[in-house]
């Protein structure tokens, strides 16, 4: 195939093979989150570059490095999403929603886009299903927002295979002393720091902290800690925090290196890691955010949500073999009619039980064919049971009803009583 007619590196198709798997994620994500009192928000995917700049911030990788910017045909400069607050805080501000002091509890699900190195568990395309609450300042709903992917793993049969991170950033007070003494002591050891890590120095200091380089790492050991410059205010908030994932039973362990990516965070931030998918490990992330919508040019409205990786979560299914039984089988009933007048029929029948029994998936032969192409297609469609159409079922209103997966001899079954025997021998979901 020619070059210019492949998908671009780094997004990929999601094939009908996969797609069961993401809709079971999806749908058991989305379900949880209407339990808990989150209602749907839907972005648009392309905003004013500006937005980004502002909200996450100029010296970041994603803003530096890792954005889908181009110039729109009347000369704005627009940008494929890398994330999903900055919109919904947009969307908020725009629609006057969170004005007032008005709690929203939001969450979003779609595409995001970032210019990295493509590899497994890391793409330029990706997906998230996110969430912000908005207006909500303790630690109570922070708690929540872990409460609930800690049941989403209970859920999906991960738990044993996640852990959560946590950290507190402070407030921005706080976390402004943090930063001079921090500077001040990596400017001390200047010379040992990563080229990286000395460019942030002077950029955005404590990014250094997340540094992979091995030497630096060993600088920081004796870096001052976050947790002394914590002011009464971020230690009582933390405290809370910990105290309800302590209550009901969550394990985490504190990472006084979590900082995340992005500017905007403040007191808590945390992180779900896994060591089954090697290096790209944070499947869910996220913390509290009480600046950003002010610096949005919003009033002062404290903000906590997180993202998390649907792309990565589907990878860990699959490695963990935790991919649900009934989703190799998207067919229940397969119906074959044998000759024109039998078609005819088969499709009203299958109107009618489908009228009966709205959630059957019964899947009707297309194409025509003999008895055994139909019987063929039967059995690769994963059906459990084909029915029988030909003349002389017509004839006496019946259709043979065949078990394929061995469950006994086929049996003859009037059209009136099809739809009852089917909801005693299929499952519905
Ligand atoms: P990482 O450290 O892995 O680059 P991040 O801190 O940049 O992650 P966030 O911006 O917090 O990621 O996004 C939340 C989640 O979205 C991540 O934890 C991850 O599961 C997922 N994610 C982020 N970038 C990608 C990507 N390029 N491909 C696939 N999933 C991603
Ligand atoms: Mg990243």
């Amino acid at each position: 195939m020619s070059k210019s007619l492949q998908a671009i590196r780094g997004m990929n198709d999601i094939l009908p093979e996969q797609t069961p798997l993401w809709r079971y994620f999806e749908g058991t994500v989305a379900r949880l989150l209407d339990n808990y009192g989150y209602r749907q928000i839907r972005m648009p995917i392309v905003e004013f570059t500006e937005l980004f700049k502002r909200s996450i911030g100029e010296v970041t990788d994603i803003v530096e490095k890792e954005m889908y910017t181009f110039d729109d045909r009347n000369g704005d400069s627009l940008t494929l999403r890398p994330e999903g607050t900055a919109a919904c805080v947009r969307a908020v501000l725009e629609h006057g929603i969170t004005g007032g002091g008005q709690v929203q509890k939001l969450w979003y699900i779609g595409p995001m886009f970032r210019h990295e190195r493509p590899q497994k568990g890391r793409y330029r395309q990706f997906h998230q299903i996110g969430l912000e609450v908005f207006n909500l300042d303790g630690p109570d709903i922070d708690a929540e927002l872990i409460v609930m992917t800690w049941r989403l793993w209970g859920e999906l049969g991960l738990r044993d295979a996640v852990k959560l991170e946590l950290n507190s950033l402070g407030t921005s007070e706080s976390r402004g002393r943090y930063r001079e003494a921090l500077v001040a002591f990596l400017s001390a050891h200047q010379d040992k720091l990563d080229e990286d890590s000395q460019r942030r120095l002077k950029t955005n200091p404590l990014r250094v902290l997340d540094t992979k380089n091995a030497d630096t790492q060993a600088v920081l050991v004796d870096a001052p800690k976050m947790a002394d410059y914590l002011d009464d205010e971020s230690r009582a908030h933390f405290e809370g925090l910990k105290a309800r994932l302590d209550a009901v039973g969550i394990p985490y362990v504190i990472n006084p290196k979590l900082v995340r990516g992005l500017d905007y965070y403040s007191k808590t931030v945390f992180e779900w890691v896994t060591d089954k998918l090697g290096a790209q490990g944070t499947v869910c992330a996220g913390g509290r955010y009480d600046g950003l919508v002010e610096q949005m040019g919003g009033k002062p409205t404290p903000g906590v949500g997180f993202a998390m990786g649907i792309e990565r979560l589907v990878l860990m299914l699959e490695a963990l073999d935790k991919v649900p039984e009934e989703l190799s089988r998207q067919v229940d009933v397969y119906l074959c009619a044998f000759g024109e007048a039998a078609e005819l029929a088969a499709l009203s029948l299958s109107e009618r039980i489908r009228d009966q029994l709205p959630n059957l998936r019964l899947q009707i032969n297309a194409g025509a064919g003999s008895f055994k192409s139909q019987f063929k297609k039967a059995d690769k469609s994963g059906a459990l049971y084909a029915l029988i159409l030909g003349d002389d079922e017509l004839a006496q209103q019946v259709v043979g009803f065949k078990p394929l997966r061995g469950q006994g001899e086929q049996q003859s079954i009037a059209w009136d009583a099809l739809a009852a025997h089917l909801a005693t021998c299929v499952v519905q979901g």
